[in-house]
């Protein structure tokens, strides 16, 4: 079998092809964040072979993460694994043909240069929004598509951006939450169901952005609730010309800038 025979009930996709999976084969990704979102992305990404995929996250797997973050089971939590450890791991055993790339850290403003070296695009795995301003600036300010995702509850969002073409976050959000009103899933709860939702969102965004399909991203915020199955597409396309945005528009970087962001 050739080296792209394994992917063929996805090259049988025409509009994909093999054309598209040797390009998504030659890219790589940034993942910041292995929690729900991020095992979801990772396992969907390696299996449809991605060229490389790095991985940030600082924590370790407790067993209240099983519910919902598919690459880890019982024995990564009672040994208290690394998360980025135990989900490549399972990677490697799921795609040997994929490079993984672990790295226990979060994403600041300070290492996310490095972080995102040789990367063609970044993917939400967060669970703040902090982090996620962080992301956006330095995206818009080097001109790497990201896909921002987020999940609370039954509910779930998602919307990719590609910088000079679409909104980006802080067109959309303008303001990061102060902080105490960024709800976490720790306070209201969270399904797998809609992890697997939006992480799917993201990842099939990323393999048409990867495999060069840029003319199938459009400028929309997909908002679903699976408690109401409800699925709403809210059109951002003028959002831009109707927001004077300091970070696409001005290129003010007030995240990626800051001496004061909370080193958790
Ligand atoms: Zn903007």
């Amino acid at each position: 079998m050739s080296e792209l025979g394994r992917y063929v009930r996805q090259t049988r996709f025409s509009l994909f092809g093999e054309e598209g999976q040797r390009r998504l084969r030659n890219s790589s990704a940034l993942l910041c964040g292995c929690g729900a979102l991020g095992n979801m992305m990772a396992t969907i990404l390696v299996r449809a072979g991605i060229g490389r995929l790095r991985i940030v996250d600082p924590d370790r797997v407790e067993l209240v993460n099983l519910q919902r973050q598919i690459l880890f089971d019982e024995a990564d939590a009672t040994q208290n694994r690394l998360k980025v450890e135990a989900a490549a791991e399972k990677l490697r055993q799921a795609n040997s043909q994929v490079i993984i790339e672990t790295i226990p850290l979060r994403a600041t403003p300070e290492n996310i240069e490095e972080l995102s070296d040789q990367v063609n695009i970044i993917l939400d795995g967060t669970d703040n929004f902090e982090t996620r301003f962080v992301l956006n600036e330095f995206a818009v300010k080097k001109g790497i598509p990201w896909v921002f995702g987020g999940v609370l509850g039954a509910e779930g969002q998602v919307m990719p951006i590609i910088p000079g073409r679409t909104p980006c976050l802080n067109c959309l959000l303008h303001d990061c939450p102060p902080a105490g009103l960024d709800m976490t899933c720790e306070m209201v709860g969270i399904f797998a169901s809609v992890v697997g939702v939006i992480a799917s969102l993201q990842a099939m965004e990323a393999i048409k952005i990867l495999s060069g399909h840029l003319e199938t991203i459009t400028p929309r915020l997909t908002v679903v609730d699976l408690w109401n199955r409800e699925i709403r597409q809210i059109d951002v396309s003028n959002l831009r010309d109707r927001v004077d945005c300091p970070v696409c528009k001005r290129q003010h970087f007030r995240f990626l800038e800051s001496r004061t962001y909370p080193a958790k």
